[in-house]
Formats: C-alpha cells, structure tokens, sequence
C-alpha cells in the first residue's frame, strides 16, 4: 500500500503544529520521521493513521482518499510508545482482541483465532508466554505482544509512534534490529516516530526529518547522514557509532 500526504495543515487552536505537509511514501517502505519534540512527527503519523483529523489537506493510500475514514477502515496497525496493552487481559487475549472486535461476517472462528495467535506468537518469538498478563512482561516483551496485535489484523500499513522510546538502550538496539529483520521478512509499508537519529539510520529505508511543524529534508540514511540539511537541528556527524 502506498501512502500520499498531500498538503496536510493541521492547527492546535491557533498553533500550527503541521504546515503543508507533502510525502509519498511507497509500498513496503520503512520510513523514520524523525525530528526534535515538538516538530509534530507523532501529530503527523496520527493523521495517517486517521487518530487525528487534518484541517487541510488529504490522506491517499494506493490511488485513494481515506481522508474520512476510520482507522479500522484504513486497516492500519499502530503501535504506541507505551504499549496501551489491556493489563486484565492474558497475552493471547490482548492480540486476539482485534479479531474478536470485527464485525460478525468477517470474524474468525474461534479455532482460527487460535491459530491467528499462535503464529504471530512465534512471529515476535514469544511462544510461551500466551498465559501471562502484561503486568509479568519485561518492557521489550511488551512492545513484541503490542506489535503483534497490530499485526493480528493484517494491516496493510503499520505505524509506530517511538515503539522503543520506554526501553533501556540494550533492548532498544536489539528490538530496532529485529524490527528491520521482520520488515525485511514481511514488507507491509511502515512508518515510525523517533527522536533518536541512530535509530533511524540503523532502521529506515528513507527518513523524513521534521521541524518547527514542516519537512526540512527527505533522503535514505546515507544522504541524510553524509549531507544533513540543517546541522542545527540534527548535527549527524559524532553522533553515530
Ligand atoms: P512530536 O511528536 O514531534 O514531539 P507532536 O506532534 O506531539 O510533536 O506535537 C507537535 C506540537 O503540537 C507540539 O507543540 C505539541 O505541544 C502540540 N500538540 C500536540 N497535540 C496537541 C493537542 N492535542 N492539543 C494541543 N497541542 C498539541
């Protein structure tokens, strides 16, 4: 699924948090918007992700507005920096919850449910923990249990907002290495909001760097690293290993 921002403004009261916005993304790309606090990435990803609504502009995923639509009709998976799993459910609970929600024609039978969830669990390598509750997960088997119930609905777009911001730099270089792994696998189109311009290096195709609200440079990591647009905002050089 290719995604089009087409002239997205979108104001907070008289603030405006995102200025005519333009970015094609194309299909099976993993694209970083990357930016300090403030420059509107998670506004931005939330627009896409139809969370938010714009006050200009358009959504167009593969030839077609979805500017109204809702996010399920978007089929659009979103993965939040703090996981928002539902604590009094089980982990086979919290990634079955999605296919459980849909409309009586299109929901699965219980027995493909179980399937449904025993693949996606041995997808993010978490087999065992099928019984436990969040509240017994590390952090980084969280954000796996939270990436695998955005997948459960096969979203043909997949967003995440700063997926690793909560997690300890080990884990947070480990889980952005399997990330890029698991695009590699299985290329739904995607995109993700960091602040942390190693990881976007490490992880993205091409990365979007946002600021003050506006796109101040688009390129792959080597462009955007060998000739960055403003050294002010984002200074690359001595900041990478
Ligand atoms: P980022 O994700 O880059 O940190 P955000 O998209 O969260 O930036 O926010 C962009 C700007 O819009 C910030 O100045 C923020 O304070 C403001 N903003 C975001 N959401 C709201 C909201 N619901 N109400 C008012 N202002 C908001």
């Amino acid at each position: 699924m290719s995604i089009e921002i087409c002239n997205i403004t979108k104001y907070f009261d008289s603030f405006k948090a995102l200025s005519d916005i333009n970015l094609k993304i194309n299909t099976g790309e993993l694209v970083a918007l990357l930016g300090p606090s403030g420059s509107g990435k998670t506004t931005l990803l939330r627009i896409i992700a139809g969370l938010e609504t714009a006050d200009e502009g358009s959504i167009i995923f593969d030839g077609e507005d979805t500017t109204q639509k809702s996010i399920q009709d978007r089929r659009v998976g979103f993965v939040f920096q703090h996981y928002a799993l539902f604590k009094h459910m089980t982990v086979f609970d919290n990634i079955a919850f999605g296919l459980r929600v849909r409309p009586a024609k299109l929901r699965p039978s219980k027995e493909e449910i179980k399937q449904k969830v025993h693949e996606l669990l041995a997808l993010v390598k978490m087999e065992e923990m099928a019984n436990r509750y969040p509240s017994q997960l590390s952090g980084g088997q969280r954000q796996r249990i939270a990436l695998a119930r955005a997948l459960a609905v096969e979203p043909k777009v997949l967003l995440l907002d700063e997926p690793f911001g909560a997690l300890d730099a080990k884990v947070r270089k480990e889980l952005r290495r399997w990330l890029r792994k698991l695009h590699d696998k299985y290329p739904i189109t995607s995109v993700f909001v960091t602040h942390d311009q190693e990881e976007a290096l490490d992880v993205a195709d091409r990365i979007v760097i946002l600021n003050q609200g506006k796109i101040e440079q688009i390129g792959t990591p080597e462009e955007v690293y060998d000739n960055p647009a403003n050294p002010f905002v984002y200074n690359f050089l001595g900041n990478v290993n």
